[in-house]
């Protein structure tokens, strides 16, 4: 049984209704890389706005297009909505240039959570590389706000460099809220004195954790996933308690269009968080 939010029009919600939101700030990540935090410009439509960690919503810039952009913090942290997002072509290029008091369109929520119920009594695993934090960021909030409901959380981010370390700043609040934040750089500089390899790594190093009972979370570059699911099995984690949040060119975002679909699968209404047994096939991992 999955564990996963209804998307919009399952829920009955209006998923082609574009709301009008309003860039409250802009934060700096790392390169590349901003948080954007909106504000509902109808502040009943945002009252009654609800999202599940994992989900994501389609930004809209008049005159450039829509793109998919996971929610990445949420409302028990920000008065707004944000969403991290990386410079890659057209709208989020556009998307630089906006500035505090500047308007967009947002439709959504769209797409399935991350399985927090499943977590309940578990160990839990959060993977993430690169930018792949961002959707796991909500995961976190609420892994930390309940956090006599789980067992021993581990959080094991993997990034380029040590400046390329998405939302460093609060990895010091994660840790205090008991989960162990464990990073890893592809490139290290000469002030870098933690761990050098891929995430993977660090899955296959990680003691202080009950594999076969325990639930895994993952969000990052599809090699990265696969390696990941890998390691996962190999230490004994079952296939039906690792998650994958995967990303796939995405226009209507309700399953309609059909540029998101693999196989019978549709990222956007399906996933884009699914349980790795449903996708194995796509994903294709080979066992070490
Ligand atoms: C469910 C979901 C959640 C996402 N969440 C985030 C997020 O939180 N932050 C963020 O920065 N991005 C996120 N993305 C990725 C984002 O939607 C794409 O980068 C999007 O195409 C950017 O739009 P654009 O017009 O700027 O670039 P485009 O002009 O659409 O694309 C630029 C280049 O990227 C390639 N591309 C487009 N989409 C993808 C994709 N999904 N995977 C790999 N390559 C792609 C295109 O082929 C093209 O070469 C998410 C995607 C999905 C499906």
């Amino acid at each position: 049984m999955r564990d996963a939010s209804r998307s919009a029009a399952a829920a009955g919600l209006r998923p082609w209704r574009t709301h009008t939101v309003r860039v409250r700030e802009i934060l700096a990540e790392v390169e590349g890389v901003a948080t954007y935090d909106l504000a509902f410009r109808d502040e009943s439509a945002g009252a009654a706005y609800r999202f599940a960690p994992g989900q994501f919503n389609m930004l809209y810039l008049p005159g450039a297009g829509e793109c998919a952009i996971s929610i990445s913090e949420d409302r028990a942290t920000s008065a707004g909505y944000r969403h991290t997002v990386r410079v890659a072509g057209n709208v989020t290029k556009t998307l630089t240039g906006l500035r505090p008091g500047d308007t967009l369109g947002l439709r959504g929520p769209f797409g399935t959570s991350w399985p927090i119920t499943d977590c309940i009594g578990r160990d839990v695993v959060l993977v993430a590389g690169g930018i792949g934090l961002a959707p796991l960021r909500p995961a976190i909030g609420s892994l930390m706000r309940n956090a006599r409901q789980f067992g021993r959380r581990h959080l094991l981010y993997g990034a380029r460099s040590p400046e390329s370390l998405l939302y460093w700043r609060q990895y010091e609040e994660w840790s205090q809220a008991g989960i162990r934040v464990h990073t890893t750089v592809d490139r290290a500089d000469s002030r870098w004195t933690g761990h050098v390899g891929v995430a993977t790594l660090l899955l296959e190093r990680l003691d202080a954790i009950d594999a076969r009972n325990a639930v895994l979370m993952c969000c990052g570059p599809e090699v990265m996933m696969r390696f990941t699911i890998a390691a996962a099995l190999n230490r004994g984690f079952a296939p039906d308690r690792i998650w994958v949040s995967l990303e796939r060119n995405m226009q209507c975002g309700v399953g309609l269009c059909g540029h998101c679909q693999m196989g019978g699968e549709f990222v956007c209404r399906d996933g884009p968080v699914f349980r790795y047994d449903r996708v194995a096939p796509f994903l294709d991992v080979e066992a070490f």
